[in-house]
């Protein structure tokens, strides 16, 4: 009889099976259970039940201990059946399936519209995608792309039996799985550059984009010259079109000359580019560079469009002056270049964007307060479970001169309330001095810290989550609080982090 379960899920196609399942009113993705629903079942339908509600059968039988080994795709139904290692995409991208069109559609189907049409585009979703649900719709990508299409029909093996599924098999699945990416890109969705950009960024790194070399692949021979629309020399490659092009390469050194940077001739792609990338530490410039990488690959991919399609010649001094202005106008969108800076743009780049940072803290220490105060806390759990917590904060007046800054390592548990202990921190040492009458401004990077504080400070709402001695600290204090960007906050945060690795609490005033 448990055979015949197992061929309930794998024989969907079969006459018996749809005519069983036409007469209860039961999708292919549900499970014989659903047969009860419609009440009267059949004989057969009454044994498999009975096989399924014995205690050894049970849970050994149920849909999730089958899996799918994918042979033409046309019995295996992408979201509902387990064929991607040990769970079924409805549950592993629950977000994406709520927003999926295509619910019952067999794997096989699904690959062919993916391949033909834009991944986020509303083929698929029945809405514009948000930048987290571009991300998981990458995973996704990945899981489709680990599928090898074959003639042979789909096959369901029993986990618990002999089936066709071995363990073998399985670990062998999961070690080539995570040998498809080499280098972290879920900071494509983070870099300051608009989406249509940042998708361009994503179909790059699965390396989709529809190079002359990726459209012979799939056209086939009829597909005329595959040489670099660029150079007109070597095959257009991804590698080849982005990076080894020598017009390609005439835009990557003259953005590498305006950061001052040197462009190394030996780097090999994609890990040359990762290391690109991640060229700067400093926060306010790690971000603007990223945008710049962003602009420079999108830009090249533009001007092989132009000359493709419209027989546009861009040299590569053309597109620089483009990529220079593109980001720029990203940036200030972002709120990361400033207009006072932007004379100096064009020349120094690392120079304008520093100076940015000062010019953002200049404007954080304007409002009607005598005394802005920085804080910042840090709580890191290690792998042995040893726990770093640190508290910093940097006291400033309105001419921006420090007044006292003050680190150390503290006991709290948790993250929010490490941050709440670094404000009850900068508000006692306020009060032990003769700064106690002033208006204080608050500035910090924590979302849920400035969220709370506002609660009790301004809507006067009792149920916190801070402790009694914060709410009695700040009942007794003039202050407002604001969220700032966590790049303009660095000074705090690095006294925090040095906070939480030294030996006491220290208070330094100037
Ligand atoms: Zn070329």
């Amino acid at each position: 009889m448990a055979k015949w379960v197992s061929r309930w899920h794998s024989e969907r196609n079969r006459g018996w099976n749809k005519w069983v399942r036409h007469k209860y009113n039961c999708s292919k993705s549900d499970s014989i259970e659903k047969c009860l629903e419609a009440g009267n079942p059949s004989v057969l339908v009454k044994d498999l039940l009975s096989v399924l509600s014995t205690e050894k059968f049970g849970s050994s039988l149920s849909k999730n201990n089958f899996r799918w080994q994918i042979g033409n795709g046309k019995d295996c139904l992408v979201w509902k059946d387990v064929w991607y290692k040990d769970r079924a995409l409805e549950e592993v991208f629950k977000k994406l399936y709520q927003l999926s069109k295509w619910k019952d559609l067999e794997l096989g189907l699904f690959i062919d519209l993916w391949d033909c049409y834009d991944h986020v585009g509303s083929v698929f979703w029945k809405r514009t995608l948000r930048s987290c649900e571009m991300a998981l719709v990458g995973e996704l990508n990945d899981c489709l792309r680990s599928v090898k299409l074959n003639a042979e029909n789909d096959k369901l093996s029993w986990l618990s039996g002999k089936g066709i599924y071995t363990v073998k098999q399985g670990v062998q699945w999961m070690l080539s799985e995570q040998n498809l990416q080499v280098v972290n890109w879920k900071y494509i969705w983070k870099i300051c550059a608009p989406p249509k950009v940042q998708i361009f960024l994503w179909k790059f790194q699965r390396e989709v984009l529809p190079t002359r070399m990726l459209l012979k692949k799939r056209i086939g021979t009829h597909f005329g010259s595959t040489s670099c629309s660029l150079c007109d020399g070597e095959e257009e490659s991804l590698i080849h079109l982005f990076w080894t092009c020598k017009i390609a390469r005439e835009v990557w050194s003259l953005i590498f000359n305006w950061w001052s940077l040197i462009l190394n001739q030996d780097f090999h792609f994609p890990r040359a580019l990762h290391e690109i990338i991640e060229r700067y530490k400093d926060a306010s410039l790690k971000k603007a560079w990223k945008s710049v990488v962003a602009a420079t690959l999108w830009s090249i991919w533009l001007m092989r469009n132009e000359k493709n399609f419209r027989g546009g010649k861009l040299s590569g001094n053309d597109v620089f002056f483009l990529i220079k202005v593109r980001v720029r106008e990203w940036l200030m969108a972002g709120n990361m270049l400033k207009k006072e800076a932007l004379v100096w743009w064009d020349l120094n780049p690392t120079g304008s964007l520093t100076r940015t940072k000062e010019l953002r803290l200049k404007e954080l220490l304007v409002h009607d307060c005598e005394l802005t105060l920085f804080i910042d806390g840090s709580w890191k759990m290690q792998k042995t479970g040893i726990v770093y917590a640190g508290v910093g904060g940097v006291i400033k007046n309105s001419n921006g001169t420090k007044i006292m800054s003050f680190n150390g390592p503290v006991l709290e548990k948790g993250a929010f309330e490490v941050e709440c202990k670094a404000l009850e921190l900068a508000l006692e040492a306020m009060k032990g001095s003769n700064w106690r009458e002033s208006k204080c401004m608050v500035l910090s990077d924590n979302a849920s810290l400035v969220e709370e504080i506002e609660k009790f400070v301004v809507f006067q709402n009792q149920h916190s989550s801070m402790n009694q001695r914060l709410r009695f600290s700040l009942a007794n204090a003039k202050i407002k609080i604001r969220k700032i960007d966590r790049v303009l906050n660095e000074e705090a945060d690095f006294l925090a982090r040095k906070g939480a690795h030294s030996r006491g609490l220290v208070f330094c005033w100037a």
